[in-house]
């Protein structure tokens, strides 16, 4: 790996407290990899940014100064989203050169591409990392629905009213915590792509803070849905949700409500969930409730049996009664969407308080898969409701710059040919 010398300002202002805000660091079952995936050299499961072979110490460049110093430098950065240390004007002279020079970059991303959505006004971006690497995040205009896509099947009844007083959100961004992913589920393009190594907490924030600073926006929602499964790059991914949560000037503030993390079904790492103190809300890509259905759209997670997915389920929202899991179900033609599926969906989430989300596939070049029909979607989505089970329907954003679920990816150009199409009842005949 290509690294740089340099940290950035970000990496080494978030090192000292990138400690994330466990209850407890107690867990049945063991830290390692649940899934034997193989762990590449280069991959540091750690809050460690990638360049930190040669830290600078940012404590002690700012000893010299007063205490408030350290307040104000985190007020430039989360509060007023000034990256540029010659703007720091209630800073010395002297501080403001050292800092240019220490750290030459302010955050560890730079923004190099944004497509627009010409359907609705959603914006992907591509970010490249200091040690070359590209990562893509997606910024979703919450209001843009309106325009472009069917309302809910039903409104979610099972979520206590909001008590909020705070403005409606006007933008979800949907950061990425790899870069590539370890698993390869076969509808999702990131799964295509070489896994290169986890995402450092300051890469995580800096997805955030450099859409925000370029729109002049507050971003309200963040999902982690983008590149990469998040519970493998568990301790990095707690220090960046840290740093989102906290109070200004520690951090940004979010509210730990809006912010979403989704997993293919990681188990310890929905275990160590219940131990992060804020009420963060978790996405399950559940996709089949049949063992061998779910083993050809999500080959790498064989080892997670359903009957023990479904148990660490109910201990979690026992442990976590704030908010009801989300279940995400990609309806897939002739795959996963006839009446042996839904009955098996509808038995396994009988045993715990959820909403279910379903997704029409969105196309990937290369895969051979098709989305269900809109009469099929609709056929789960009345027997889910009539199961009493609260069912909505994933607004299609961003499929125009392939920045929908499972699109993301950094792949060679042009694409391969198409697959033939692969059936559940093909495979396994
Ligand atoms: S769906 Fe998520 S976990 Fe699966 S390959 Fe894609 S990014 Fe990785």
């Amino acid at each position: 790996m290509n690294l740089t010398p340099h940290p950035s300002l970000l990496d080494a202002l978030l090192l000292p407290t990138a400690q994330p805000l466990l209850t407890t660091t107690s867990s049945p079952h063991p830290t390692s990899n649940p899934l034997n995936l193989p762990n590449p050299p280069n991959l540091p499961n750690s809050s460690t940014p990638p360049n930190s072979s040669n830290p600078l110490s940012l404590k002690t460049l700012l000893a010299p100064y007063p205490p408030y110093i350290d307040t104000e430098l985190r007020t430039w950065l989360f509060k007023k989203y000034c990256f540029n240390p010659d703007a720091y004007t209630n800073f010395p002279k002297s501080l403001r050169t050292t800092l240019k020079k220490s750290f030459p970059s302010a955050l560890p991303l730079h923004l190099t591409k944004t497509i627009h959505s010409t359907k609705d006004k959603t914006k992907k971006f591509l970010f490249k990392t200091q040690d070359n690497q590209f990562i893509e995040t997606v910024l979703i205009d919450n209001h843009s629905h309106k325009n472009t896509s069917q309302p809910p099947l039903k409104k979610p009844t099972s979520l206590p009213p909001s008590t909020s007083s705070s403005p409606p959100s006007t933008y979800t961004l949907c950061i990425s915590s790899q870069i590539g992913c370890p698993l390869s589920c076969d509808f999702c393009a990131t799964g295509m792509m070489k896994f290169t190594r986890n995402l450092t907490p300051a890469e995580i924030l800096a997805q955030y803070l450099l859409p925000a600073a370029t729109y002049n926006i507050k971003i309200s929602h963040i999902v982690f849905m983008g590149m990469g499964e998040p519970l493998l790059n568990l301790k990095n991914v707690f220090a960046a949700l840290t740093h989102f949560t906290a109070p200004l000037p520690n951090g940004l503030a979010l509210s730990a409500r809006r912010i979403s993390i989704s997993t293919s079904g990681i188990l310890n790492g929905i275990e160590k969930l219940t131990t992060f103190k804020a009420n963060i809300r978790l996405s399950i890509s559940l996709h089949s409730a049949l063992q061998h259905t779910r083993n050809i759209i999500m080959p790498d997670l064989k080892n997670v049996s359903l009957p023990t997915l479904k148990q660490t389920l109910i201990a979690y929202s026992r442990n976590k009664r704030a908010h009801p899991l989300l279940i995400e179900y990609i309806m897939i033609k002739n795959l996963n969407d006839d009446a042996t599926h839904l009955t098996a969906l509808i038995s396994f989430l009988k045993a715990f308080p959820c909403k279910v989300n379903l997704i029409a596939y969105n196309h990937v070049p290369t895969k051979p898969y098709q989305p269900s029909p809109p009469e099929r979607i609709r056929t789960f989505a009345s027997a889910l409701i009539k199961a009493h089970i609260t069912t909505t329907q994933r607004f299609k954003k961003g499929d125009d710059i392939k920045a929908a679920c499972g699109q993301l990816a950094i792949l060679p150009n042009p694409p391969l040919p198409t697959a033939p199409l692969i059936t559940a009842q093909k495979k396994h005949a």
